[in-house]
């Protein structure tokens, strides 16, 4: 007989998460980066939690918060744990922000897109030592510790160019808000996230988290970037270029079209069943080492409101 593991010693520490930001309701393509970050918490018998990315205040939309919960809920994608809010969390970041720069970390930059042009595109670390007033200026932090390279589960080896690994980035925004960059990181630290899946437009950018967990003394979580669902090669699918919100009261055509485009092809006796047997049978056949590895794959919408996708780009 084979042994017996209890589901707490088999669910290790697996802990997974889909973070949205709350700028539209979900379409197409962030339920193929919630689909798979939650497929591969079950795989791993792990914890799914869903973080609000509610911190960039302009982007916001009101009530798409709770309308993206309701569509992952019609969705039977069912998150363990209370949902966090990070525009609740201001303290936690601010007091991180605090840490790093009593460390020396940070400094102000007055730096606009403008100059940033003039000189050249990219910020060449220009404000480090120019002992510029916090008053009204962006912050960036001193990057003590570049990552060049880094190894993705799906996407295999990344390398970034040097420029872009030695930047010092901006960790608060000229406008006071905290940094994608800066927060992603605090939250994954604080929520104990073992593996990112997410789509592979934040293939880049995870060059910087992974130096921030090494710079705040963590190790890294896990990364596995998922194929980008783009309406056009370079365009990913979004409300500027129409990507509908995706339909709650009848979820099945929607869910088993990106259970597709994750190289999961429902049978065609199981596409007008329930959602949840739907996704059982999605818990049973996924595996993160079958899903697609290219970094974007084109789709088009039908007349029917869903999506083919034939067209690989790169
Ligand atoms: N909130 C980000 C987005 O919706 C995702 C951040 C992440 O998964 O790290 O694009
Ligand atoms: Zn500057």
């Amino acid at each position: 007989m084979l042994p017996q593991f209890n589901s707490d010693y088999l669910s290790g520490s697996y802990r997974g998460r889909f973070a949205p930001s709350p700028s539209g309701a979900l379409h197409f393509g962030s339920l193929i980066a919630a689909l798979a970050s939650y497929l591969d918490a079950k795989a791993n018998l792990g914890q799914w939690l869903v973080r609000m990315e509610d911190i960039d205040t302009p982007r916001i939309v009101p009530g798409a918060a709770d309308e993206i919960l309701r569509t992952l809920e019609a969705y039977g994608l069912h998150w363990d744990g209370e949902v966090v809010y990070q525009s609740q969390r201001h303290a936690l970041y601010q007091d991180i922000l605090a840490q790093l720069n009593k460390a020396g970390l940070t400094y102000p930059c007055s730096c606009t897109r403008k100059t940033l042009k003039q000189r050249g595109g990219f910020y060449d670390n220009h404000c480090r030592d120019r002992q510029i007033a916090p008053e009204g200026n962006a912050h960036r932090l001193i990057q003590t510790q570049p990552v060049y390279s880094f190894d993705d589960l799906l996407q295999g080896q990344v390398n970034l160019p040097a420029s872009l690994a030695e930047e010092d980035y901006i960790v608060k925004r000229r406008d006071g808000l905290f940094a994608y960059q800066l927060v992603v990181v605090v939250d994954d630290i604080e929520q104990k996230i073992t593996r990112v899946v997410r789509g592979a437009d934040l293939l880049e950018p995870t060059a910087r988290q992974i130096s921030l967990f090494n710079q705040l003394g963590y190790q890294a979580p896990e990364y596995a970037h998922v194929s980008l669902a783009v309406a056009q090669p370079g365009f990913k699918l979004s409300k500027q270029n129409h990507a509908p919100a995706i339909d709650t009261t009848k979820p099945q055509p929607a869910l088993c079209a990106a259970l597709g485009f994750l190289g999961l092809p429902v049978p065609t006796e199981l596409h007008h069943d329930s959602v949840s047997n739907i996704l059982h049978w999605a818990e049973q056949h996924f595996s993160l080492r079958a899903l697609p590895r290219h970094r974007e794959i084109q789709v088009s919408l039908q007349a029917d409101g869903c999506y083919d996708f034939t067209g690989l780009t790169a």
